[in-house]
C-alpha cells in the first residue's frame, strides 16, 4: 500500500516544491510507494470540495498518513490550511526555513501591519495609492509572520532556504522505513573545509565592505575561514547540511561569500543573533562593528524574534 502524502504551500515562494523535484533518482525511488493525495502545486484539488461548491467553510484536505507543509503563516487563510492539514495529516514535516524558522518573509516582523500597508498600498513609488483590500480579496493578516510550530504541532524540521534534496530524500525514506530521519545536527563551521588560524585575530567585522581573500586557482580548502578575514559569516551559528552528503563544502563558502544563516540555528530552539554576538563577544571581537544586527535574523525572525521598532520616518 502507497503511503498517502499531502503538501501544502503556505508564506512561501515555492522554492521548496522545486527542492521536492530536484530529489532526482530518489524520486523515482520513493514515488512508487507514495500517494500525493493533496498538492497544488502539481495537482487541482479545490479546498472546498472537487467543484468548489461545497461547504465554503470547510476546508477538505484529504486524509494522508505524511504531510509536508512549505512557508510560515502569515494570515487567517494560511492559518486554517495549516490547521487543515494538521487534522487531516498523522505525520507533519515542517519543510524549508520560513516553516522551521520563519524565513525571509519574517523580516516583515519588524514592522507593524499598519506600517507595512501605508508603505505598499500608499506610499509606494510605482503604484497609485489605494485603500487596503480586505477580505476575500486579501485574506486577514495576523499581527505578523509565525513559524509553523507555533500555531500547529510539528513532528519533523527540515530546514534549509531550500533544503537539500539529499535531507528531504532522507526524511521520505526514513518514514517509508518506519524508522528516525538521519539529519545533520551540527553547524556549517562543522562541514567547512577552510583553513583556521585560532581565536585572538580578529578585533572587526567588515561586513560586505570588501571581497574575500582567496587564490580562484586553488581549492575552497586553501582558502582561510572567512570570518577569520573580519566577514561577517555565520557559519558558527547555522545548521550544516547545505552541501548534502557528499557536497565538498558549504554552498556559499565554496562560492567564497560567507554564510548568511539560511538554514536557521544549529538547534532548533536556537537564537542566531544572540549566539553569534555572544561568540563573538567570547573571542573579544568588537560587536558594535556589526552595523545591522537585524540582518543575524534574516532567516529566523519568527518565535517572537524580531520585532517592530519604534514609528519610522522614511
Ligand atoms: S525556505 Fe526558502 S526556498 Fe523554501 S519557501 Fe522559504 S524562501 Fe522559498
Ligand atoms: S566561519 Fe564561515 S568560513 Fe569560517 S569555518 Fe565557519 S563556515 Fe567556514
Ligand atoms: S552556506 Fe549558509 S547561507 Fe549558504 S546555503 Fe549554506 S547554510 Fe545557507
Amino acid at each position: 500500500m502507497p503511503v498517502k502524502v499531502a503538501e501544502e504551500w503556505l508564506n512561501s515562494c515555492s522554492g521548496c516544491e522545486i527542492a521536492i523535484l530536484n530529489l532526482g533518482e530518489t524520486l523515482l525511488e520513493v514515488l512508487p510507494h507514495l500517494e500525493f493525495v493533496h498538492i497544488p502545486v502539481l495537482m487541482d484539488h479545490k479546498y472546498f470540495g472537487q467543484t468548489g461548491a461545497g461547504d465554503t467553510h470547510h476546508i477538505d484536505i484529504p486524509k494522508a498518513t505524511v504531510g509536508i507543509i512549505t512557508g510560515g503563516i502569515r494570515n487567517q487563510e494560511h492559518l486554517e490550511i495549516a490547521a487543515a492539514m494538521r487534522q487531516a495529516c498523522d505525520v507533519i514535516i515542517a519543510l524549508g526555513t520560513c516553516a522551521t524558522h520563519g524565513g525571509i518573509p519574517a523580516l516583515i516582523n519588524q514592522w507593524h501591519n499598519e506600517e507595512l500597508f501605508e508603505r505598499y498600498y500608499r506610499t509606494s513609488e510605482t503604484t497609485d495609492a489605494h485603500d487596503t483590500p480586505s477580505d476575500p480579496v486579501l485574506p486577514a493578516c495576523l499581527d505578523r509572520s509565525y513559524a509553523l510550530d507555533e500555531k500547529i504541532k510539528v513532528d519533523i524540521y527540515l530546514p534549509g532556504c531550500p533544503p537539500h534534496p539529499d535531507w528531504i530524500g532522507e526524511a521520505i525514506l526514513a518514514l517509508l522505513e518506519g524508522r528516525p530521519p538521519q539529519l545533520p545536527m551540527k553547524s556549517v563551521c562543522d562541514t567547512c573545509p577552510t583553513i583556521k588560524m585560532g581565536k585572538g585575530n580578529l578585533k572587526h567585522m567588515n561586513r560586505f565592505t570588501r571581497n574575500a581573500h582567496y587564490d580562484p586557482s586553488k581549492p575552497v580548502s586553501e582558502m582561510h575561514c572567512l570570518l577569520e578575514q573580519g566577514l561577517q559569516c555565520m557559519g558558527p551559528v547555522t545548521r550544516g547540511g547545505c552541501a548534502g552528503k557528499h557536497g565538498e563544502a558549504p554552498r556559499c563558502i565554496l562560492a567564497r561569500v560567507p554564510c548568511q544563516g539560511c538554514f536557521g540555528p544549529v538547534q532548533q530552539e536556537g537564537n542566531q543573533l544572540l549566539d553569534y554576538l555572544n561568540a563573538l563577544a567570547s573571542n573579544k571581537v568588537d560587536i558594535k562593528s556589526i552595523t545591522e544586527k537585524s540582518t543575524l535574523l534574516e532567516f529566523s525572525g519568527a518565535h517572537g524574534l524580531l520585532r517592530p521598532k519604534a514609528a519610522r520616518s522614511r
